[in-house]
């Protein structure tokens, strides 16, 4: 059988030989360990729920909902927390460069049916977010205390798990920055930031999208290029990009 291979698979496959990443089965033996959810929200994941929704069921997100539904249940059968971040607007206050999304009251803010479970469960953490990078929407405006900071001081982890999309977007913000923040010796007990390459996706807006809808070039987004880019940036930072989360 003759493959045939599409124009983003040619360059999805120069690209990962240009900036190679090599994800490892992650461990996580006896080590206190949270699970982060990165905006696993109607919003960005069930098709067809507003702007920045998939137009069409996709692959890479559906595998990454079910593969962070099974985390999470494993997680808290264990004891160990979860903590999720819900992009979520205030209606008519932008975020730009994006199109209204998210907004508070649309659904768009909820997780997605098969996660609905981690908003009343007692172990799970839900942060509110109207920003990009989910340790900056930690912070309180009016009292600067962070709540990322605080649960994984009070859980004392040393690994945290993540998952969600975008990789290149939310996660990556989120996970170059924790690097920075243990680095700077700002959480002495974490460690390790693991990030499930199969727990992670993004979304695809091919050029022909982006000439029908008149978007800028910019705009161009090729899932499974985007995908890999920001695996291969968040592990340049140090995260340990993992092919197996081994429980
Ligand atoms: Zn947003």
């Amino acid at each position: 059988m003759v493959a045939t291979l599409t124009r983003q698979d040619t360059t999805l496959a120069a690209i990962e030989a240009a900036l190679p990443i090599d994800p490892q089965p992650y461990v996580i033996g006896d080590r206190a360990s949270g699970l982060i959810v990165v905006d696993e929200v109607n919003g960005f994941c069930t098709v067809g729920h507003g702007p920045l929704a998939p137009p069409e069921p996709d692959e890479q997100i559906a595998t990454m909902v079910s593969e962070s539904d099974r985390l999470a249940r494993t997680f808290v059968e264990r004891g160990w927390p979860v903590l999720a971040f819900l992009d979520t607007h205030e209606p008519g206050k932008p975020e730009p460069p994006y199109p209204p999304h998210c907004e508070k009251g649309t659904g768009e803010e909820k997780l997605v049916p098969e996660l609905e479970w981690l908003e009343k469960h007692p172990q799970v953490t839900l942060v509110e977010k109207d920003c990009i990078n989910g340790f900056v929407g930690s912070i309180d405006v009016n009292t600067q205390r962070n709540v990322l900071l605080d649960w994984v001081k009070e859980n004392k982890l040393e690994t945290l798990v993540v998952v969600g999309i975008c990789t290149d977007i939310c996660v990556m913000d989120f996970v170059v920055t924790i690097l920075s923040v243990r680095n700077h010796g700002l959480l002495p007990t974490l460690k390790d930031v693991a990030v499930y390459a199969k727990g992670c996706a993004t979304f695809n807006l091919t050029a022909e999208i982006a000439a029908e809808q008149s978007l800028p070039k910019t705009a161009i987004h090729p899932q499974k290029v985007a995908h890999h880019v920001g695996l291969y940036t968040m592990a340049e930072r140090g995260a340990l990009i993992a092919s197996t989360i081994c429980l």
